[in-house]
């Protein structure tokens, strides 16, 4: 198990708090490495996991460096958490204040004997650079989901709806090894291919279509993300033209990326090749994402991420140009940030496949 719980605790001293509330399903498994439901407390000495009479026995059984106590009915997990602060005298107290809704949050800060401060960019900080552990277990995530488009790849042909081709992905993830879903598959055949996040429906696949996939699957909680366009039957001159110039604004990027530069450099470096190309105004997104336990996490490579990149991070790198009413194409890799250069995670081909 990936636990965080020292990570975490070294991080509270530069943030001011004696310990944060972790209570998001992601948050929860960063630190513990466990995925039940419950709410973990890290201090700077020590940890506190309150969790349900539904998953103690596997806590028990999986959770190390916490201290566990059982939620029930007239004992719930902010009283729980309300006895620990006050045995331990935690005053400055930060919580997921990106992840708690506000009805959550006035029940804890009425509760609790201590000063709860917004601290979502002490957990985002962390989770940005991902460990060796944390690394492998993307590169399966990504391995399970080329190996589904290989698959998918035997399946598409002119009369397959959009619907039925994002099953079948859903079932070639689950059945090579994914743990579930990252997002609902997105599949887009034709013209709805200019809509860069269309839902699957009744369009059908052919000839002279191109076919958008996007989709990813959990493996032990990280994800996967990948787009590959893909042409039923002959292309025209202009599709072809198209796939080229998103593949190079591709290319460009993934040459150049490193940590230590900005989300907006790189964001440009894809938007100029799509300016020369005369395809500026149809790249109506931005670049990439980082991604981990969620799909979107933060940093994010658009133009107002102006900070240096950490190394350890894994985005996508995903442009596109959407033609309204026409086509659309969109090719997505999942990079590692080094010093150096990027590591891809993506081993699918990216020239023109045409079925
Ligand atoms: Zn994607
Ligand atoms: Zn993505």
């Amino acid at each position: 198990m990936m636990n965080h719980l020292s990570q975490i605790a070294q991080a509270l001293p530069e943030h001011d708090l004696d310990a944060i509330l972790i209570t998001s399903e992601a948050g929860e498994r960063y630190a513990l490495g466990f995925h039940g439901e419950g709410v973990v407390l890290v201090t700077r000495k020590g940890a506190h996991y309150s969790t349900d009479g539904r998953y103690m026995e596997q806590a028990q059984a999986q959770v190390t460096g916490a201290e566990l106590s059982l939620a029930y009915t007239g004992k719930g997990h902010m009283s729980l958490a309300k006895d620990y602060m006050k045995e331990h005298r935690l005053e400055r107290v930060g919580f997921e204040s990106g992840r708690m809704p506000v009805d959550e949050y006035h029940r804890w800060a009425e509760l609790l004997p201590c000063i709860l401060t917004p601290a979502q960019g002490l957990l985002d900080g962390l989770r940005a650079s991902k460990d060796p552990r944390e690394l492998e277990a993307m590169r399966q995530a990504q391995k399970i989901t080329d190996h589904a488009f290989g698959e998918i790849l035997n399946f598409i042909r002119p009369g397959r709806t959009e619907r039925e081709i994002a099953a079948r992905l859903v079932y070639e993830l689950l059945r090579l090894g994914g743990e579930r879903m990252a997002f609902d598959p997105i599949v887009a055949a034709g013209a709805n291919g200019s809509k860069p996040h269309a839902q699957p429906g009744e369009q059908s696949a052919a000839p002279g279509m191109f076919v958008t996939m996007d989709f990813g699957c959990v493996y032990e909680g990280y994800c996967s993300d990948m787009t590959r366009t893909v042409c039923v039957g002959q292309p025209t001159q202009e599709m072809e033209e198209v796939y080229q110039v998103v593949l190079e604004a591709q290319k460009a990027v993934l040459q150049k990326a490193r940590a230590g530069l900005t989300g907006k450099y790189l964001d440009g470096l894809a938007r100029q090749v799509m300016e020369e190309a005369g395809y500026e105004e149809y790249f109506s997104h931005s670049l990439g994402h980082s991604l981990g336990l969620e799909v979107h996490e933060s940093p994010g490579l658009s133009h107002t991420s102006e900070k240096p990149l950490p190394a350890g991070m894994v985005t996508s790198v995903e442009p596109g140009i959407y033609i309204p009413g026409r086509f659309g194409v969109r090719i997505e890799d999942v990079v590692v940030l080094g010093e150096e250069g990027c590591d891809n995670l993506t081993r699918s081909p990216k020239n023109l496949i045409v079925l």
